[in-house]
């Protein structure tokens, strides 16, 4: 008896059995399977998944039940592709003089958290000023976001999309070099991916190719040498990390798949040799059809762009719908992709729609974002179903977008990694 004593009076600091919420789902999309489970109770405790139980269950006393009878619950949607740093606006091009990090960092408190409020429990932040330290506020619980992978400064060549000084004065902006993310041969782009290292990045991003919205002629040519490829994603995996390639035209696609980068984003100007390599080697398409579409909008407003972007986002813009309809049929995987940024934060769902306009089946563009995403950020173990075990990282809508995509619009509840932030 006094033992018992001793040992109940030792545990008392730890409760012996740790709260645990249940969630009753009406409808569930796991993220794994193709078909919707109905009447399930998933089972949160702490940080993770414990239990996906058949019907409606709950738990004793102290446990807390989350009622989603009349919702379609899917596990915390994943963006490949997002810059939370910034948003389009027309003083854009501006920013540059005006802004310092301080500026972009307070920013982005706010599209972190607009992007997650919109289901979005984890994202791949493609390259932008502050987001290392944006993942490490939201992981220390400072503020509300996503989960990030952050790719830090993306690594371009002389003049080339993602030269910050392009466009610019020489005497305000110098000429950035290979700590800056510039590089112009193999050695300085090992130091590029080593500089990222250094400060923190998860993941690397190239531009293998001119783009859109840089202040320069070229949208869609090569702009990194294979052997400069072959640099990057070499000394990336000395790291852990995936390189992801920027790519509207052919040839950098090319050369970029062969040098074994993970993903292609965009991909506008993808060909049949493109898509049969992709398939071949099994690199992920991010196709970021919404920030096509809406660059293409905004080229029309006078001014909105500087003159030699305008016409580079009227003739690519609107093609990526098309390529991803093509890419899709022909078996190249997909990785769910926005650009967010390019358009506003928080509307990320808008891809979802034009894919299944596309002719992609609701459900793939679903997995798209669960399943595939986190297999392509390398962290399916983590992330991107609903299984016991994984992160508690879980969404619901009204209705059902198998019927109608529309729905994920407006999201109902989200939690992530077991904390509710919108219910
Ligand atoms: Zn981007």
């Amino acid at each position: 008896m006094k033992l018992i004593a001793i040992l109940f009076s030792a545990f008392l600091a730890v409760p012996a059995f740790a709260q645990q919420t249940f969630i009753q789902c009406g409808r569930l999309i796991d993220g794994k399977l193709s078909s919707v489970q109905t009447e399930v109770t998933i089972v949160v405790e702490s940080n993770k998944i414990i239990d996906v139980r058949k019907g409606y269950q709950s738990g004793a006393a102290n446990d807390k039940l989350i009622n989603l009878r009349n919702q379609t619950v899917m596990p915390g949607f994943i963006d490949s592709h997002v810059h939370l740093s910034g948003e389009t606006s027309k003083n854009q091009y501006m920013e540059e003089f005006t802004l310092n990090d301080d500026d972009y960092a307070l920013k982005a408190v706010k599209f972190s958290e607009r992007t997650l409020m919109a289901g979005f429990t984890t994202v791949r932040d493609l390259g932008g000023f502050v987001a290392v330290s944006l993942r490490n506020a939201i992981n220390g619980g400072d503020i509300k976001g996503p989960r990030i992978l952050a790719a830090g400064k993306s690594i371009a060549t002389t003049g080339g999309h993602a030269d910050p000084s392009n466009g610019y004065s020489r005497a305000l902006i110098g000429d950035p070099e290979a700590k800056d993310g510039v590089v112009n041969s193999p050695e300085e782009a090992r130091k590029a991916v080593r500089q990222r290292y250094k400060e923190g990045s998860d993941v690397i991003k190239i531009t293998a190719t001119g783009g859109v919205l840089s202040n320069a002629k070229d949208g869609a040519g090569a702009q990194f040498t294979e052997d400069e490829i072959k640099a990057v994603v070499s000394t990336a995996k000395d790291y852990g990390y995936r390189v992801a390639a920027h790519a509207h035209g052919a040839e950098g696609m090319k050369r970029a798949i062969r040098a074994g980068v993970s993903s292609i984003e965009h991909g506008t100007f993808m060909d049949d040799e493109v898509i049969a390599l992709m398939k071949e080697k099994g690199t992920y398409y991010v196709p970021t059809i919404t920030a096509g579409k809406s660059v293409a909008d905004s080229a029309k407003i006078p001014g909105y762009y500087p003159p030699l972007v305008v016409p580079k986002a009227i003739a690519t813009g609107p093609k990526i719908q098309s390529t991803f309809a093509k890419a899709y049929k022909a078996g190249v995987k997909i990785a769910f992709g926005t650009d967010a940024g390019v358009f506003a934060h928080g509307k990320n769902y808008k891809e979802f729609e034009y894919m299944v306009e596309a002719g992609m089946p609701a459900m793939e563009a679903i997995k798209s974002a669960t399943m595939n995403a986190a297999d392509l950020l390398g962290i399916s173990a983590l992330i991107g179903s609903i299984e016991r075990g994984k992160s508690a990282d879980i969404i619901a809508v009204n209705g059902d977008p198998l019927k109608d995509i529309k729905v994920l619009s407006s999201m109902n509840f989200v939690m992530k990694e077991g904390v509710v932030y919108k219910q």
